[in-house]
């Protein structure tokens, strides 16, 4: 074969896996179309929604992308609580004072919090997805990995636009299908958004009154306990016993002021009939948080530790609070195949982490924990680099 013919050759072999691709895409798409129908979706809603969807590879790729690093939490707070957005949090709560307050009645939701969800998910509405949203259900719902969930979101995106005649154009959100002011997913925005400015649609693109109001609604849903907070910094006695994190124990506040737990400030800890989780996101040289009912409130909305803290704490800066007592500390970012590897190692020294995947779950800190203990060091369950390095001479020298 000469180099021509090789070109053409291998022009033809790449185009013909790109056409398959293609072709598989489009089969999908006429079957979610099929199915779109027999859900009561119109041919006029299609014409303007599946009808004009392309494939998009680059949400395939943000979909696929697990991060080589996770951030510590003193970047992930630090980027997400900052002086532009308090103060910004600030300004909009004196425009939507009437509005919030209204909201708090009736909902049981505090303005600050409301705003705070806001600030972290668009910016107060500044960046809120550009992407055709319709366009990347398709593409998520034509994927194996998480194709019967997308599916289901994609059917929900049809019926709201059918339903309030938004064009496909308006209907723009992130890579995974959020949308709006508070990045609904479509199945919230169908059972949650509501029309509280009375134009007969709930738009939570335009309409700030339609998004704060569907907040509102959203977070009573998830169970939101009114007239709680979301949790608090507190301070820690000397020579504490850290195991309640890794065990994941709930107890009621009288059990945590008797155990010496604190106010940030040094206070006694003001103490209700509520139960809290105890978490140190950054080791014992951090911050230390309990956590109350409506942290895990704020977990329904998005299943984090990092982001329920984020929204608390911007929550009450924005109603005056001042900046934690302890500041999260600058710790190295420690790679997924390094936590892994960690991972292993406790598993072969006896300690159970389940199967090794880089993630720390309470599992991973109840076995780190113990390790510590063995060791005479702070048992907080962090992997810092101190206990990093003992168990790898830990590890080595159980080998040899
Ligand atoms: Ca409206």
């Amino acid at each position: 074969m000469n180099r021509t013919s090789l070109i053409a050759f291998s022009l033809l072999f790449s185009s013909t896996s790109v056409f398959s691709q293609e072709a598989e895409f489009y089969q999908c798409l006429s079957n979610l179309k099929e199915k779109a129908i027999a859900q009561g979706i119109t041919q006029a809603t299609i014409k303007d929604s599946l009808d004009r969807v392309k494939p998009r590879p680059k949400v395939v790729k943000l979909d696929k992308n697990q991060p080589e690093f996770s951030a510590t939490f003193e970047t992930y707070f630090n980027r997400r609580v900052n002086a532009w957005r308090i103060q910004k949090g600030q300004a909009l709560w004196k425009k939507h004072r009437k509005l919030l307050n209204q909201l708090t009645v009736k909902y049981g939701i505090p303005g600050q919090y409301i705003l705070a969800f806001w600030g972290l998910e668009t910016n107060y509405g500044g960046y809120k997805g550009k992407r055709p949203v319709i366009d990347s259900l398709v593409t998520l719902a034509c994927k194996p990995r998480r194709g019967k969930f997308f599916t289901k979101e994609l059917m929900q995106a049809l019926k709201i636009k059918q339903k309030n005649g938004f064009s496909y154009e308006k209907m723009t959100g992130s890579w995974a299908g959020a949308m709006g002011h508070t990045q609904f997913m479509p199945s919230a925005y169908a059972k949650y958004a509501v029309d509280a400015d009375g134009d007969g649609k709930a738009d939570l693109w335009n309409s700030e009154i339609d998004a704060l109001t569907s907040a509102a609604n959203f977070l009573q849903h998830l169970g939101w306990t009114r007239a709680e907070r979301w949790g608090r910094e507190v301070k820690l006695p000397k020579g504490f016993d850290f195991s309640p994190i890794g065990q994941q124990k709930v107890y009621d506040l009288e059990k945590w002021k008797k155990l010496g737990v604190r106010m940030a400030d040094g206070r006694p800890l003001v103490v209700a009939n509520m139960k809290a989780r105890l978490y140190l996101p950054s080791g014992h040289t951090g911050p230390a948080f309990l956590a109350y009912n409506n942290f895990k409130t704020i977990m329904r909305w998005n299943n984090s530790s990092f982001y329920a803290i984020s929204v608390g704490h911007l929550a009450d800066r924005i109603a005056g609070a001042t900046q934690l007592v302890i500041q999260p500390p600058k710790l190295p970012r420690i790679p997924r195949d390094e936590l892994k590897a960690m991972q292993q190692s406790l598993n072969a020294l006896g300690y159970d982490t389940g199967k090794p995947d880089g993630i720390i779950g309470s599992r991973t800190i109840a076995a780190l924990q113990n390790f510590q203990k063995k060791k005479g060091l702070i048992a907080d369950g962090y992997p810092s680099d101190k206990v990093l390095k003992i168990l790898l001479k830990s590890r080595i020298n159980s080998k040899t």
